[in-house]
This record gives structure tokens, sequence and C-alpha cells, in this order.
């Protein structure tokens, strides 16, 4: 049987249903889409692949869904990195009200770069890029796969005086206007880059917006997002705005479901944990975000329970600016670093749930677990395929323990998404990387003049 590409000699996780490992696997290739995946000795003698690509015995895997990002990194270093809570999401809220189609466009690109090149495959964009056409042509541009929600959905809530969202107002009429605006990028059932719902959250929605956002997600069969219970102030202004725990007032509303995906979620009361396993709901973990804020969800967070509740659990990064990085492999090392110390139980998370989360979690968190998330004959063909011959991946004794604890994103050799190959030998292959990097200087040099904030270089120059 012909097919486009046989990638051979991996040691492939599957993330099937039974969690199947072939130790000198290989995975066959055709129309973007995996055709067969087992034992070399099974699958080799069965195609004449138009291209080899030799894993040389390198881990490969599903590629990496990261489940909630506003695309920002060109504010890298734009403001010092110790900003406390309140300045930090204020230099957020500047940001959005002065950045331009073509900032977007350029942090777009650097966003996806990172992304690939760390192992990500598709992101949730979290409803905060105001020209999503500019978003969607760079995605398309890296070949990484995506969903792209309508910008700012928002209808309630102050705005913090001189900081107000210019290019997006707070208002129900406008909302309603946009909402469901990205989900004609679905029409065509092979797009990479997909329309979603996303409310911006945290209290900032009428019940009649989210009715309105979930009646649209329900119809086209996407998934609902927004921000929920990140910290302590948002929580108590949402609870004072519904009367109650916002979580048990969204499930009394009939506004939680199973193809909701919130982010955060960082303090869930014991009510709330069971709201959300009984609505089938999945959340979008965002471990480095929770620790850099100091949000407490190190302290009292249950992500960990809800994952072995059996609710489907992702990971994100929020954005890869001062706090983050746009690497789902460290996120999950944090996840399961800061599950163990604040539960003081070394069981509570493993390398297997890193993996677990980072894949097949991401995958049902975005509601593309038909299609991505396991590396599995019918599935789309994106995944990763990792270096053999790094310190780190040596000894051998348990690939999956070195891919988390030690080699992570530095491992990352061959990332295909569609059975394209869009990063090779570890750099991205559809844009040139020093144009891409001058765009994005460029674009950073401009966004810190308009945003006007003192340089966060502490230390003497001498030049
Ligand atoms: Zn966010």
């Amino acid at each position: 049987m012909t097919c486009d590409l046989l990638v051979t000699s991996a040691h492939l996780f599957s993330m099937d249903d039974e969690r199947r490992v072939y130790p000198d696997g290989a995975l066959a290739i055709d129309g973007g889409r995996i055709v067969a995946v087992g034992p070399r000795r099974l699958i080799e003698p069965r195609f004449a692949p138009r291209r080899t690509l030799d894993a040389r015995g390198g881990v490969v895997h599903p590629g990496f869904v990261e489940t909630h990002v506003h695309v920002m990194n060109t504010a890298r270093g734009a403001a010092s990195d110790t900003l406390p809570l309140g300045p930090g999401m204020s230099l957020n809220r500047r940001w959005w009200s002065v950045v331009e189609d073509d900032d977007e466009h350029v942090a777009t690109l650097l966003t996806a770069a990172e992304m690939l090149v760390n192992g990500t495959t598709c992101f949730m964009e979290a409803g905060t890029v105001h020209a999503p056409d500019a978003a969607a042509e760079a995605m398309q541009a890296l070949g990484i796969r995506g969903l792209l929600g309508d910008p700012f959905l928002w209808d309630r809530g102050e705005e913090t005086p001189g900081e107000e969202n210019q290019r997006a107002p707070r208002s129900l009429e406008r909302s309603l206007e946009r909402l469901g605006g990205q989900l004609s990028r679905n029409d065509d059932p092979d797009a990479l880059v997909r329309g979603y719902v996303a409310v911006f959250g945290y209290g900032t929605a009428s019940d009649e917006l989210l009715h309105a956002a979930k009646a649209v997600a329900d119809r086209a069969g996407v998934v609902l997002t927004q921000h929920q219970s990140f910290g302590p102030p948002d929580i108590a202004a949402d609870a004072h705005l519904r009367g109650q725990r916002p979580l048990l007032h969204l499930e009394q509303a009939g506004l939680l479901g199973p193809n909701c995906t919130f982010s955060h979620m960082n303090l869930l009361h014991a009510e709330e944990q069971d709201a959300v396993a009984r609505s089938g709901m999945a959340v979008a973990w965002c471990p480095s975000c929770a620790l850099s804020w100091g949000t407490g969800a190190a302290a009292t967070g249950t992500h960990a329970e809800l994952h072995r509740r059996g609710v489907p659990v992702g990971l994100a990064s929020d954005g890869a600016t001062s706090s983050c990085r746009y690497d789902i492999g460290l996120q999950g090392l944090l996840a399961l670093l800061s599950t163990r110390e604040r539960s003081g139980d070394r069981t509570a998370l493993g390398a297997a749930d890193v993996l677990e989360l980072a894949t097949r979690g991401g995958a049902r968190a975005a509601g593309l677990d038909a299609e991505i998330g396991t590396l599995e004959a019918g599935k789309r063909a994106d995944l990763v395929i990792r270096r053999p011959d790094l310190p780190e991946t040596h000894p051998a004794g348990d690939p999956l323990q070195a891919l988390v604890y030690a080699a992570g994103a530095k491992s990352v050799d061959t990332v295909l998404v569609d059975g394209r190959v869009v990063v090779a030998d570890g750099r991205i292959t559809g844009v040139d990387s020093e144009r891409l990097f001058g765009l994005a200087d460029r674009s950073a040099a401009r966004m810190r003049e308009r945003l006007g904030y003192p340089s966060p270089r502490q230390w003497p120059e001498i030049r």
C-alpha cells in the first residue's frame, strides 16, 4: 500500500484507550491522517511510502494541545517581571487597548513558532485577539492547528478608568453581534484554524450573554470557554454579582455542560467541584500562571483531584510573557510538582499523567478528541518526534520519565501537523526565523512605545 509518509524506529506512545506503547514502532500517514500504527515489524512491510522519517529510536507522541492562550508574547520584557497582580492585569488591559492588527499578526506568528518548537500542535486562543483573521493567517503560515474565539465577548463589570478597551467596549449588543463570528471557519471540515465560542469571563458576562453563547456553541457543536475562578479577588466579585459561588450559579442556570472548558478554575469549593464533575465539563489548568501570580492554587487547587475523578483536564500557559512559556511539557511538570507540594503525596501525579493531560486531556478540552490527541488510525497526523541523542535521554530506562523530568522541550526534533512537517531539526519550516524575529522585535518596540512602561532592565548597562 502506498502512503505519503512512514515514521519508523519510534519509541511510540499511542495514548490510545489502552495506552499502548510500541518501543520499536512505526506509523503510516496518508492524506494528512494516520492510516496505521503499530510495531515496526508489522507496519513496515505493508507500506510503500513516498517518504520515510527515521525516528532513530526517539520518543514519538501525539502533539500537545494548549487549552488557554493569549497571543501576547511580544509583550515579553515590556515591563518588570515583579509587577503585582493589579498592575500586571493593568498591563494586559492597556495592551489590548493599543494593539493593532499587524502586531497581532506578528504575535501570532511568534506564538505559533514558540508552540511548535515546544511540541504543541494545537491551541485554544482565549477570545482576546481583535483581528482573528490576522491571527488565522499567521497560524496557517506556520501550519499550527487552533481554535479562535470572537474578540472580547463581555457586557458587565466596571472598566478601570484610563484602561478602557477602546476596540471592544463592554456591551451586550456588541457582544451578541460578534458572537459566532468565527464559526464559519468550520464550514471546511479540514480547516486547520477553526472557530469556537470564547466569552471573556471572570464575571464580565451577564447570564443573558452566557445563555446566548452556550446556545450558539451547542448548535455549532463547539466548545464554550471563559476565564473562571482565577484568584480570591475575581471569585469574590463574581460571587457578589451572582449571589452565590460562581460555579453553583452557573450550574443552576444551565450554563455548564460537556462542551464547556473553563480556564484556571483555581479555587473551587467542594460543592463546586461536584458541580463540575456532574456537568461533564472540562478544565484548562494553567499551572505556571497560577504559581507566578500567587493565586493560592498551589496551596488549595484541586485540578489533580478533578483529573482523578475523570473530569477532562488540559494544560495551558495562559500566554508567554513574563511569567509563562508556551511549553506544555513545562506546564505539566509544574502541575505535577505543585500538586505534590500541596498534597504531600508523591503518588498524586506522575509522568504518565503529564503526557495524558498534555495530549488526550487537551484534545478533549478543545472538543477535538475525535480528530487529535492520540496516535491511532483515522486520527489526524499531529505528532512530535523527539531526539534520542541528548544526555537527558539516557539511560533509556523509562523514556516517559526522561521526557517529562529531564529532556523537556529541548528534545523536540520534528513536528507534524496534518502530516506536514512544520518543525524540522528543531526549527520552524513555515516562515524564515530571522525574518520572524525581526518582525517580532519591531512590533514589540512599537508596543513598548505605545504602552509607555519604563524599561524593566534593572542593572547598569555599560556600552
Ligand atoms: Zn487568560
